[in-house]
């Protein structure tokens, strides 16, 4: 018997469990057969023009040769070893490359498998920095309508009220929720939070710049260096979640480093394979690294997950790095910036929009109230463009590679649709 070719479809659809969407009444996912550069191959032969860079990865544009080539060799030689005992030179050539790029200035970096896992790598960095110094801090001071993933340790530095995190109220660890200092008032309400909690704080963690999952926020980099300030002032650790702004996004290679921050462990995954593979990092500057390199056994880091380092996706993400050393990535970040501020600025004089934002490449479309979301993207689809709002933020984070007229077509869509809509 021969399957019809979407007999996988309606037979997985059956046992599938799909991320963030309530099952019963989420409209059906598109089935993607390939991708190329900015575009999605629909099985039924579609094809729609990307705007979302899936979750923001796809930096280079989908199968990138040179990052496909770099992959192929290297499943063709070893497409993974433990990491335990055994080390390999994709890992060890990406260390050494990600250590020089980072805004920590050097360190050791520690390799995982996805955003939420290095973020729990950094999270625990910290706290054990304190234990091997001799104290026991317990807290964390994280941001309002931040997003740092979607494990236990993470939800507990997420924003307490949004990703339905409050479901989980009193089963999470409690941190020191601040706002982001933007005036002289809340300025003072985050340093007088640090010095009431001085020495129960391990470290502050945020998204520098931008805030993403949490409805693609924008903060200005005086506040990222007040912030990073406040905290070397009183000697706590500042942790940069440069996971979805990493690698050109913001416009340049880290948003660190536009606001000048050096922070002391930052974490890094989404766009670091360009895409192609799941891989993430949290690098320790040298002086949090040197409160673990010890002769006692119990100052270690004990930390490894099964898949770290994976050959393949390190393979994937040196890749990636050459394409930013060969190709005019932040210089395209820049273009598509201009482009997006002249295209979607036009959308503020609609009745429904709040705000119209542009940094780098990441263009918002801030809505007054929740749009109905099954019809706006039923209607993105009907122009031919994938566009996945968050709550009432449409945005825009495509690969760096796109093309002006595929990037006009997707604002022209953003445009059009909420016209109608
Ligand atoms: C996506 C994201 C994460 C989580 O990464 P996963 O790979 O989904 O676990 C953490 N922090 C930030 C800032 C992110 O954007």
């Amino acid at each position: 018997m021969t399957e019809s070719p979407l007999d996988w479809y309606e037979q997985g659809l059956r046992h599938l469990w799909l991320p963030y969407c309530q099952m019963k009444t989420a409209t059906q996912p598109l089935a993607v057969a390939a991708t190329e550069g900015s575009r999605l191959h629909l099985a039924d032969g579609r094809c729609l023009i990307d705007g979302i860079a899936s979750w923001w990865t796809a930096v280079h544009g989908y199968n990138h040769p040179h990052i496909r080539a770099a992959v192929e060799r290297q499943l063709g030689r070893m497409p993974h070893v433990m990491f335990g005992g055994l080390v390999h030179e994709p890992a060890a050539r990406l260390a050494t490359r990600l250590a020089a790029l980072s805004p920590t200035g050097g360190g050791r970096v520690f390799f995982a498998e996805s955003g939420s896992v290095s973020v729990e790598v950094a999270i625990k960095m910290a706290l054990q920095y304190w234990i091997n110094r001799g104290e026991r801090r317990k807290k964390l001071v994280h941001f309002r309508h931040g997003y740092h993933g979607d494990t236990l340790g993470t939800m507990a530095v997420c924003d307490p009220e949004e990703g339905m995190h409050s479901h989980f109220k009193g089963m999470l660890a409690s941190h020191l929720l601040a706002d982001i200092p933007d005036s002289a008032a809340s300025e003072q309400a985050l340093r007088d939070l640090l010095d009431r909690h001085r020495r129960d704080i391990a470290a502050l963690i945020i998204e520098p710049l931008v805030q993403g999952a949490g409805g693609m926020r924008f903060h200005a980099p005086e506040s990222l260096a007040f912030i990073a300030q406040a905290a070397k002032a009183r000697g706590l650790l500042l942790i940069a979640d440069e996971i979805f702004t990493g690698f050109g996004r913001t416009g340049a290679l880290f948003a660190s480093d536009i606001a000048g921050v050096r922070p002391d462990i930052i974490t890094l995954s989404k766009a670091l394979t360009g895409g192609a593979a799941p891989l993430s990092a949290a690098i320790a500057a040298p002086h949090v690294y040197d409160a673990f390199h010890d002769e006692d056994p119990m100052k270690a880091l004990m930390h490894g997950p099964t898949y770290m380092a994976h050959a393949l996706g390190c393979a994937a993400a040196n890749a990636s790095l050459d394409l930013f050393e060969r190709e005019p990535r932040l210089d395209q970040a820049k273009r598509i910036a201009d482009q997006l501020r002249t295209e979607l600025t036009p959308c503020a004089r609609l009745e429904a929009v709040r705000d119209v934002r542009v940094m780098g490449a990441i263009g918002v479309v801030e809505l007054r109230a929740p749009p109905d979301i099954g019809k706006l993207r039923a209607a993105f689809i009907d122009q031919g463009v994938f566009i996945r709002p968050l709550g009432n933020v449409v945005y825009l984070t495509p690969a760096l590679t796109i093309d002006a007229d595929d990037l006009a077509r997707l604002t022209r869509a953003i445009h059009d649709v909420l016209t109608a809509a």
